[in-house]
């Protein structure tokens, strides 16, 4: 018997959030650091999460954990700091708590695409505007929808996913300004990137800051936090559901909290990589590479199909085919920086692809 008409046509006509399996593959496809933890701190964080009472319920305050969020992020004080299971958890909780049929989402596209995805799902109408073909935002085509379409909610991912590019802060502040509804500002690159929003959050009372753990190596523990007024929070809050971070979460990110030396230097690791990377591809007069300021590259190439496809099946290298997300991504692959080891290994298989 088919039952699918007990779903609605929303989620009917959607597909699931694709997840390619990388299994005995280089990885470079989903933005993860490459980086396990040496044994020593596998063995310190075991004995750690082997103290945890897991017959016991979380604590839904969490505060231990926000207090050393605060301190090592310098998160600005007179702000209350929400968690998540991921910060798509939190991108969806906005959501929640501000949906009312006939309410519009906004943001550049291509972007986070979970942005349209929950924003449909909660009925919610989701209006894209282009970037340009440079990957810029038409800053007048921005605001203008601002006004035609008052959102309740506007997405900014600073830097953006996909196209690893900050947006203008000037014209940030201008979105903040005129937007009648909440302005989202998703950091999760922002270990990354040269600038973030926080001094946003003391001049805008409409601002709210989301990012993540996931791109600064703990990918797997599913932490998101997010800063905004203590009065937003409060209603958002009231969406969240009260266990949402268990207790392993806690207590392998508090730990990892206390090593943020460690994540650091990874990250300084990534970012050089990534420079020699950036470095040897716009050398090459077969492929341009895009300025970015995240831990991946978009790398555009005559038929990004092929390339994708060798990598994978040829080199057993697992990278992100853009091609056909969007016009502007055409031939475009989005390319996370590894080890130096698997980066050499991206090399050749480019050189050898790309030859014949
Ligand atoms: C990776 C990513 C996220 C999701 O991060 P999680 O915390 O792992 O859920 C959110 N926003 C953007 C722009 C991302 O690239």
């Amino acid at each position: 018997m088919n039952l699918n008409h007990l779903f609605t046509d929303k989620v009917q006509s959607m597909q699931a959030y694709p997840v390619a399996s990388g299994g005995g593959m280089i990885k470079l496809d989903a933005m993860e650091s490459p980086y396990t933890l040496p044994e020593e701190m596998r063995q310190a964080l075991g004995t750690v999460l082997s103290m945890i009472n897991i017959n016991r319920y979380p604590n839904p305050n969490s505060s231990s954990l926000i207090a050393l969020l605060r301190k090592q992020f310098n998160l600005p004080q007179g702000f209350d700091v929400m968690l998540g299971n991921g910060s798509d958890e939190l991108i969806q909780l906005v959501l929640l708590a501000t949906m009312r049929p006939n309410s519009t989402v906004l943001s550049p596209a291509p972007s986070f695409v979970l942005y349209e995805q929950y924003a449909e799902v909660c009925g919610m109408r989701y209006v894209g505007v282009d970037l340009n073909a440079d990957f810029s935002l038409d800053e007048a085509a921005f605001l203008a929808a601002l006004q035609r379409e008052q959102p309740a909610v506007t997405f900014l991912a600073y830097p953006n996913n996909p196209t690893g590019m900050l947006l203008n802060k000037d014209f940030v502040k201008t979105v903040c300004e005129q937007a009648a509804g909440l302005v989202v500002i998703d950091e999760a690159y922002t270990a990354y990137a040269d600038d973030n929003a926080l001094d946003l959050l003391t001049q805008y009372d409409n601002v709210i800051v989301i990012r993540t753990l996931s791109k600064i190596g703990l990918a797997g523990i599913r932490l998101g936090y997010m800063v905004g007024r203590p009065e937003l929070l409060e209603q958002i809050n009231k969406v969240r559901m009260p266990y949402n971070i268990n207790l392993l979460t806690k207590g392998a990110a508090r730990f990892m909290l206390e090593q943020m030396p460690y994540l650091n230097e990874q990250v300084e690791k990534i970012l050089k990589e990534k420079v020699a990377l950036y470095d040897w591809l716009a050398a090459r007069s077969d492929v341009t590479v895009y300025p970015s300021q995240t831990n991946f590259l978009l790398l555009r190439c005559a038929d990004s199909t092929e390339v994708f496809t060798k990598l994978r099946d040829e080199h057993r290298i697992l990278v992100k085919n853009l091609h056909g997300v969007h016009p502007v991504l055409d031939n475009v692959l989005r390319i996370t920086v590894g080890k130096a080891e698997e980066n050499a290994k991206l090399r050749e298989a480019l050189v050898a692809i790309l030859a014949v």
